[in-house]
């Protein structure tokens, strides 16, 4: 327990229900990008994730791309999916998730964070008083700092996906 747990821990992005969201009792997603919607650095979205984004949407959930990743990568692959988005976002800290909070239109009740690490996307959502859905890395990520951070993580996961 504690700030290194999620509220919900899944496999992948698909596995985020409308239902689900309801149940936790929120109606806006602040979303991570790599390894949760698509491969690091790649365009094209993870098989089916467009069409979750679109069919949450359609459900009336509000969606904004919170990502740590540059701008240069992140505006265009937002823009590509149909969302907003805040680059840079330097998760845990909160800032990030404030500036996305603040794009959405109206104000949400309660939003959830989606992500696949637990020491920016999980960790983060704690320090914000957030709710959060920790999803499991689909594709290699290149450098060290990430390497750390899943050697980091695994402990944490042994227990979270029995
Ligand atoms: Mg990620």
């Amino acid at each position: 327990m504690g700030l290194l747990t999620p509220t919900v821990a899944l496999k992948n992005v698909t596995d985020i229900t409308p239902g689900l969201l309801r149940e936790l009792g929120c109606d806006a997603i602040l979303l991570d990008v790599d390894n949760t919607l698509a491969p690091p650095t790649e365009k094209t979205p993870y098989e089916g994730a467009q069409k979750w984004i679109d069919e949450i949407k359609a459900n009336g959930f509000h969606v904004v791309i919170c990502s740590n990743n540059f701008r240069k990568r992140i505006l265009p692959f937002s823009k590509s999916v149909g969302l907003d988005c805040v680059a840079m976002s330097l998760k845990p800290l909160p800032f990030g998730f404030v500036r996305a909070k603040n794009k959405l239109h109206e104000k949400p009740k309660s939003v959830v964070v989606v992500g696949d690490q637990i020491y920016t996307d999980v960790l983060g959502a704690n320090l914000a008083g957030m709710k959060s859905i920790l999803l499991q890395p689909r594709s290699f990520e290149p450098g060290i700092t990430i390497k750390i951070r899943r050697a980091m993580e695994k402990n944490i996961r042994k227990k979270l996906y029995k």
